[in-house]
């Protein structure tokens, strides 16, 4: 199999700007990358557009050897349901559903069954150390707990890619670590992620650290 994410020269231009510049990158399966760069350089337009919520005005996205950019607006949907998680600073839990409802939303988009629904989120669940948690709602839970749901719920469907915002920055040190750990976990497993982040914990854990200066990507060495 060839890489999950192949960017060939990607740029994605707003009326007052070009937020991604000719941007090329190669990311192989269970590879743990970490994009850094200030605020406005472009990281969140190139999370948008590797994760099919933004489209580039110009170059080629494969997505596990998929072109991308042609697909209908449909096509793209039910590919990122598939193939793509997210998980974001603020969680985006639903404060009224419990932490197995929350998880089994996940699989509304996408070509899922109903059928064994609550089965695949407690088996996610459990992945995540969550298993002793499943009917508790999002508020009675710690910020570590809350993240491990997200991240259940970005696994849910067997994604191949794991797209991050932020993944600790509302997370104290020891929960960071235990995010991290699980991180670890689920590249050994085949998982492919990459994550934006401030936090030089994060970064470093990573084996590939990317650079994203006014929407130029540079490899950190
Ligand atoms: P970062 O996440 O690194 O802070 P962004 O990717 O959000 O940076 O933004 C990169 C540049 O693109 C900024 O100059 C921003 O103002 C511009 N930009 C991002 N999204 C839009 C949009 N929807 N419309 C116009 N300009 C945008
Ligand atoms: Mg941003």
């Amino acid at each position: 199999m060839g890489e999950v994410i192949r960017l060939t020269r990607v740029s994605r231009s707003f009326p007052a700007v070009r937020a991604l510049s000719e941007v090329s990158l190669q990311v192989g399966r269970s590879e743990y990358v970490a994009i850094v760069g200030p605020s406005g350089s472009g990281k969140s337009t190139l999370l948008h557009t590797l994760g099919l919520l933004d489209r580039p005005t110009s170059g080629s996205y494969e997505l596990d050897g998929i072109e991308t950019t042609t697909l209908s607006d449909r096509a793209r949907t039910r590919l990122r349901g598939e193939r793509i998680g997210f998980v974001f600073q603020s969680f985006h839990l639903l404060p009224h559903r419990s932490v197995a409802e929350n998880v089994m939303l996940a699989e509304v988009y996408g070509s899922f069954s109903r059928k064994g629904r609550r089965e695949r989120a407690l088996a996610v669940l459990d992945q995540v150390g969550m298993g002793h948690r499943v009917e508790f709602l999002p508020g009675t839970l710690s910020g570590g707990e809350r993240q491990r749901t997200a991240i259940a719920r970005a696994l849910l469907g067997g994604p191949s890619l794991l797209l991050c915002d932020e993944p600790t920055g509302n997370l104290d040190t020891g929960n960071t670590a235990a995010v991290l750990d699980l991180f670890d976990g689920l590249r050994e497993q085949g998982l492919t992620i990459l994550v934006i982040t401030h936090d030089d914990e994060v970064s470093a854990r990573a084996e590939r650290r990317l650079r994203i200066v006014d929407g130029l990507l540079y490899e950190d060495s």
